[in-house]
């Protein structure tokens, strides 16, 4: 009988253990497939038209303008300091209209209500390794519907030599007779002006000069002219381009040009690894929001500061700036927070026309989705500026804020831990930027003073319960805190 219940108990021991190591083994394979997933998740890069490229966002916001202008940094000096001249020339002319306009007499409605903007953003075009073009649109509001205008940028991305016109073409060759004839061509049977051709523009715009030729995009297997408004039709045609494939201009093309393409990239499917939550029942919470990045080292160091506290955040990103960074915004989703659309290139949304407001957002779900896999469901508008038509466009609820350190204008570290302190109560959002390195320095105190008064940090969706019930991220709702 003893020995009986001996062996049993031995073996209840033996099979125990056996269990024991078979589930620890599993959890460790589970967690190492996990962190393989993660791995893979985050490792994926940036598009290789934009290698050897970055963005940089210049964003103010006075009482009587904003500014939001954005431009390339390249591995190029050279070409740098061509772009940063054109750039503080357009920035420097703005600010000496805004100042006069400022102190002239201030428009109906006082000059909250009506403020200029200057916008400058930017595509690049990379038809190979070796060259490389920037088609800059500058849009400028000072009341009306506003003025755009456009400059390109063709370059050798190893000399950093510009590539003026001329060089695009053989030099013995007929191009300027070859481009005039097409152009008008297109330009006639593409239909693109509609009823407003007007035949005397058409032959004054694509008359066979230089200077009717001089804006131009380098593509991969086209080149593009543009024509300012003006130009080649009235005014109301508004912007007007012709593209031709490298192709069809064989002929008068330089050979340069073409050689050594990139290859177009294919888009992969991406799949979200699983991302704990923190528990958050019956504590205080609040969100904290940073706008106007991703920026490549301010967002991983408010990164690091969340998790080092066990904290998460939101971040409205800049639809231009996150396609430079889709490393940074998968570690964003990978680390519990949460990414919100801030718009393409942060223009002031109500004085644009709807068309122009939808493009601003879906642009921007667009490569947030590319690069991470997630959609956004919430939308901050830039310089938090809305009315009716922006808030039924906008499509998705609108998150605006309750506490403002104003960090843009507070550039110390200990204001904004100060004001983010005091302010901040039970369900109130937070805003801040992660473009500035003493409001990134603000996070990791603010949240050890909140933390040690109780509180704990969600991502807004968390803090409006739109995890958890979905309906409640209606469109055409604006929220400020938690109702
Ligand atoms: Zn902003």
């Amino acid at each position: 009988m003893k020995t009986k219940i001996i062996i049993s108990v031995i073996l209840i021991i033996l099979v125990g253990t056996v269990i024991y190591f078979v589930i620890q083994n599993e959890r460790q394979g589970d967690e190492r497939e996990l962190e393989k997933d993660r791995y893979e998740y985050l490792s994926t890069s940036k598009s290789s038209k934009l290698e050897g490229i970055e963005i940089e966002s210049i964003i103010e916001y006075e009482d009587y303008y904003v500014l939001g202008v954005h431009f390339p940094i390249t591995k190029n000096e050279k070409i740098n300091i061509v772009i940063k001249e054109f750039i503080n020339e357009e920035i420097d002319k703005f600010k000496t209209d805004a100042k006069e306009f400022f102190e002239g007499s201030p428009p109906p409605g006082g000059f909250s209500s009506w403020k200029y903007e200057l916008n400058i953003d930017y595509i690049v075009n990379r038809p190979s390794e070796k060259i490389v073009g920037f088609k800059f649109n500058i849009y400028l509001f000072t009341g009306g519907g506003g003025i755009q205008f456009i400059k390109t940028y063709n370059f050798n991305f190893e000399t950093g030599e510009e590539i003026t016109f001329n060089n695009v073409f053989k030099k013995d060759s007929d191009y300027l007779n070859v481009l005039s004839e097409l152009s008008a061509k297109q330009l006639i049977e593409s239909g693109r002006i509609g009823d407003l051709v007007s035949e005397w523009m058409l032959e004054l715009g694509t008359a066979p000069e230089e200077k009717n030729f001089e804006r131009f995009g380098l593509k991969e297997n086209s080149i593009i002219f543009f024509f300012p408004k003006y130009q080649v039709a009235p005014g109301a045609a508004g912007e007007q381009y012709v593209e031709f494939k490298y192709e069809e201009l064989k002929e008068v093309l330089n050979p340069e040009i073409t050689k050594n393409p990139i290859e177009p990239e294919e888009i992969k499917d991406i799949e979200v690894p699983d991302v704990p939550k923190v528990e958050v029942e019956g504590s205080s919470l609040a969100a904290i929001t940073f706008d106007d990045g991703p920026h490549p080292t301010l967002t991983p160091l408010i990164l690091d500061e969340l998790k080092k506290r066990n904290a998460v955040a939101t971040f409205f990103v800049v639809g231009n700036r996150a396609q430079y960074y889709p490393e940074i915004l998968r570690r964003i989703i990978i680390e519990g927070s949460e990414i919100g659309n801030h718009t393409w290139s942060h223009k002031g949304l109500i004085n644009l026309p709807p068309e122009e407001i939808k493009q601003q957002i879906s642009d921007t779900q667009e490569i947030i989705e590319t690069s991470t896999g997630i959609v956004p469901v919430t939308l901050r508008p830039p310089y938090g500026k809305i009315d009716d038509v922006v808030i039924e466009y906008a499509e998705m609820p609108i998150v605006m804020w309750s506490v403002d350190p104003q960090d843009w204008k507070n550039k110390d570290s200990e204001i904004i831990v100060a004001h983010i302190i005091t302010e901040t109560d039970d369900g109130e959002i937070v805003l801040q930027h992660d473009l500035y390195l003493w409001s990134a320095e603000a996070v990791g105190p603010a949240l050890d003073r909140l933390i040690s008064d109780g509180y704990k940090f969600v991502t807004v969706s968390q803090l409006l319960g739109f995890d958890k019930d979905p309906s409640k991220a209606k469109p055409g709702v604006v929220f400020r805190m938690r109702e």
